[in-house]
């Protein structure tokens, strides 16, 4: 059997203060296969974007080790660690995190242009990339003049330009209504199915009910781990909901964990 693409063991976050010491991770264990998705759900303040800064080296952990494909990431020097970051990992947030300034093809562009990978190539993967996303006819788009939901699937095709071996998405949902919600959704179902890996944080049990195992966490812990029983197709209720059902309504919450 294939190593674990993710290996994370006793992740603990500390943030000394002046008075006070902040635990925003007690020790997190955590193995994530490759086709993994998985959400992590949590109230606010359980130290899910602290896992997330680890897990996409923006962060180091006060304690614990990480492998990453086999690698112990925690080792390299930062250098070594900003080139794992961005050869390895697409990152997808909450306010989507475009420059205003670039359209929509060159913010596409960007990681490449870190990667260093020449021009001519860099705007044909980019293109294929927004391509994927459906928005192939926005590339000279300023951020400004596409839809929230069009934003992040930029801010997607960004993540995966790339080719990462893991995808890391925090709250993606966060600022979208509940239709653009599903349509972001449907993206990253249908980038899991071609055997994307992806940890997606949410609040939302709603949204989680679409990944594949939920942990939950509480305070710095994760306190429970489930295989989602019956994954909600983000696709089928969509093409549900253009012939007249209910069923974006449907993405209301459902029991919390
Ligand atoms: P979540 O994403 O689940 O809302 P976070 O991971 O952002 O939670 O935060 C977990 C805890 O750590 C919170 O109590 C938060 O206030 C604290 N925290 C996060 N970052 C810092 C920081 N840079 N300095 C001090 N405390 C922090
Ligand atoms: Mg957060």
């Amino acid at each position: 059997m294939a190593p674990p693409l993710v290996r994370a063991l006793g992740l603990r976050k500390e943030h000394r203060m002046a008075l006070t010491t902040v635990h925003a991770l007690r020790g997190i264990s955590l193995e994530l296969y490759r086709g993994d998705f998985v959400a992590i759900v949590g109230p606010s303040g359980s130290g899910k974007s602290t896992l997330m800064n680890l897990l996409g080296l923006l962060d180091r952990p006060t304690e614990g080790r990480y492998f990453l494909a086999g690698q112990d990431v925690l080792e390299l020097n930062p250098d070594q660690r900003a080139q794992v970051r961005n050869q390895r990992i697409g990152f997808v947030f909450q306010s989507f995190n475009l420059l205003a300034r670039s359209t929509a093809l060159e913010n596409i562009e960007l990681p490449l242009v870190y990667a260093g990978v020449a021009r001519r190539e860099r705007r044909r993967r980019a293109e294929a990339a927004l391509a994927s996303v459906g928005l192939g006819d926005r590339r000279d788009h300023w951020p400004g003049q596409l839809s929230g939901g069009e934003q992040q699937r930029v801010a997607i095709a960004r993540a995966l330009v790339n080719d990462p071996l893991l995808v890391l998405a925090d709250e993606p949902t966060g600022a979208l209504d509940s239709r653009t919600s599903l349509e972001v959704l449907a993206h990253l179902q249908a980038l899991n199915e071609a055997g994307r890996t992806i940890v997606l944080v949410t609040h939302d049990p709603a949204v989680a009910c679409h990944t594949r195992r939920v942990m939950v966490m509480r305070d710095g812990r994760a306190v429970r781990e489930d295989v989602v029983p019956e994954r909600r197709d983000a696709r089928a209720l969509l093409a549900g909901a253009e012939h007249g059902s209910d069923a974006v309504r449907r993405l209301a919450p459902v029991p919390a964990a």
